[in-house]
């Protein structure tokens, strides 16, 4: 069963107007395989939305960092998920370990977060890793497990979900996963869908890598059979990103 390459970029808290402007412009100019062999999807800034929305490509496709975890109303600040469908954004991303950390966003409130929007028709690229800490006392498996067990437990359908795993200690810091690393997480979290979920789940959910993925990095990671596409964060900014979506080929 096919599973369609998936890049994502997330920019994050970064860019100016003129900044994004010319990054959509590099996107809109790069050579990269066709729509049917990999699916490319970039996250700006909320306020930034619109913009890339109606300049990007329309082989690419955009996703909110965020959303809002039940229905808008009296939540001053947030952006609610019934907003981003009106606004014609089709993805997003949940419970990046950033927000996870620096938010306080436990296991349970990303996963009400995932079915809330799943509900509002939003496709769902959800974040899961361990820590350094975590990693170097052997638990990694329990942690992305637990954080996997989260979301399963209020999803039962996972047709429009990426599982992102991002191990904390490769984001931003330069350090990438080993090509082995990152597979033999990703094989792990296959059985544990497999075995929690269904044979069916585990075969066609997407799990991609994230965590200082590069130009340099992508296409050894890429060709581990249980990587189906990276998030990427800095490299998602520069001209590189279409390097790294050309890894899909
Ligand atoms: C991220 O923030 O999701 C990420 C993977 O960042 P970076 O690629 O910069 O490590």
């Amino acid at each position: 069963m096919g599973r369609k390459f998936f890049v994502g970029g997330n920019w994050k808290c970064n860019g100016t107007s003129e900044e994004v402007k010319k990054i959509v412009s590099v996107l809109n100019a790069g050579e990269v395989p066709s729509q049917d062999v990999v699916e490319v999807v970039v996250s700006p800034p909320y306020v930034f939305l619109p913009l890339v929305k109606d300049l990007l490509r329309p082989d690419f496709h955009v996703a909110a960092q965020n959303c809002w975890v039940k229905k808008g109303g009296a939540f001053t600040g947030e952006v609610s998920a019934e907003m981003l469908v009106n606004m014609g954004i089709p993805w997003v991303i949940l419970g990046h370990s950033e927000r996870r950390a620096l938010l306080n966003e436990s296991n349970e409130f990303v996963a009400d977060k995932v079915a809330y929007a799943l509900s509002q028709g939003l496709k769902v690229i959800a974040c899961i890793g361990e820590t350094l800490e975590q990693r170097e006392s052997g638990c990694t498996m329990d942690v992305v497990a637990a954080q996997t067990k989260a979301i399963s437990e209020k999803v039962s359908n996972w047709e429009n979900v990426v599982l992102a795993y991002e191990p904390v200690w490769a984001i931003g810091t330069g350090k990438v996963a080993s090509p082995a690393q990152a597979q033999e997480v990703h094989a792990e979290l296959r059985k544990w869908l497999q075995a929690n979920t269904s044979p069916e789940v585990a075969a066609t959910t997407r799990i991609i890598y994230g965590g200082s993925v590069s130009g340099a990095n992508c296409k050894e990671l890429a060709a581990k059979p249980d990587v189906d596409g990276f998030l990427v964060g800095g490299a998602s900014l520069k001209p590189e990103f279409i390097d790294i979506i050309k890894a899909a080929e």
